[in-house]
């Protein structure tokens, strides 16, 4: 009970701090089956950020090209739909002050060639197309990615919705 009642006042009390926002984190299918799921989490975890939801999914199509609509345009695009919808991916959502542009340090750069040591893309990855993890970009994009578009909501096709419904 002690566990999780601390737990209970700890996710109060981030969501009522200052500056407190919302991202989305996901291990895409790669970083799924290399086994790597524990070591990520665990990165958040220790920088002191609080999980709020998680679940293992299976992506459609439709919900990987409008997770990456800003990229339709790309050469690359084809490929990325098909690496993101080639197995499950873990969908979460972490909360904390600063952590949208905290979880992208974390993350690393998109190269993992040019990602740092010491970040998640540094030290697991080597190529673009297959480099573990997601963070959204911004603040509202984490509110977005993790709580689905109106128009998601209203087709009750969102994933990362259903992951906040889950912590409630
Ligand atoms: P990030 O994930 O770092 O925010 P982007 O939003 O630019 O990067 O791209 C989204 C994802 O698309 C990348 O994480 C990567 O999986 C893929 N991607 C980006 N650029 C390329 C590329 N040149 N070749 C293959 N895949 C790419």
């Amino acid at each position: 009970a002690g566990t999780s009642s601390t737990r209970v006042f700890l996710t109060h009390l981030v969501a009522s701090m200052d500056g407190v926002e919302e991202t989305y984190i996901m291990v895409k299918p790669d970083g799924v089956q290399r086994g790597l799921v524990g070591e990520i989490i665990s990165r958040f975890e220790k920088k002191g950020f609080l999980l709020k939801g998680l679940k293992l999914f299976q992506c459609p199509k439709e919900l990987a090209e409008e997770h990456y609509r800003d990229l339709k345009d790309k050469s690359f695009y084809p490929k990325l739909i098909n690496y993101i919808t080639s197995g499950p991916v873990v969908c979460m959502a972490w909360a904390g002050v600063g952590v949208v542009a905290s979880a992208r340090k974390l993350i690393g750069a998109t190269n993992p060639l040019q990602a740092e040591p010491g970040t998640i893309r540094g030290d697991l990855a080597v190529q673009t197309g297959r480099n573990v993890v997601h963070g959204s970009d911004s603040p509202e994009n984490g509110h977005r990615e993790v709580v689905g578009s109106g128009r998601e909501r209203q087709e009750n096709r969102q994933w990362k919705g259903r992951i906040r419904k889950s912590t409630k």
